[in-house]
């Protein structure tokens, strides 16, 4: 989808600061971080939600989000992993994407 936001960052039409690429997925840094770490995981190919994901992209996304933490230094603190879906989840983006949130503590779930 040529308008998406997310599409032109994988194709880098947008420039984005990329964490790690792979042949399902590319994750770069949320360009409005809620906490010292937040990356977007994006599925390469446009789909608007969560269960639209192929058994591969899915696989391949949670896999990465421990290679991520790894990469950022929380995978022994931890992290919060979300999919926000809908607006009253505050969904901005249609793409579908995974937020990785660490690097301090949550402050509750609401
Ligand atoms: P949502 O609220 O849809 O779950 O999350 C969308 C996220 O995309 C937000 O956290 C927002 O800061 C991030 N975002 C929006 N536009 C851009 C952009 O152009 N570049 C990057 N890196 N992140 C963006
Ligand atoms: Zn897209």
């Amino acid at each position: 989808m040529e308008t998406c936001l997310f599409c032109q960052i994988i194709t880098g039409k947008i420039p984005s600061e990329k964490v790690l690429e792979t042949a399902d997925f590319v994750a770069f840094k949320d360009i409005h971080p809620k906490a010292p770490v937040h990356v977007l995981l994006v599925p390469k190919t446009h789909r608007d939600r969560p269960e639209d994901l192929t058994a591969d992209e899915i696989t391949a996304m949670l896999a990465g989000t421990e290679e991520i933490a790894q990469i950022l230094g929380v995978k022994e603190t931890g992290y919060r992993l979300i999919f926000n879906v809908g607006a009253h989840a505050g969904q901005e983006v249609d793409h579908v994407h995974l937020h990785l949130i660490g690097g301090a503590p949550a402050k509750g779930m609401y």
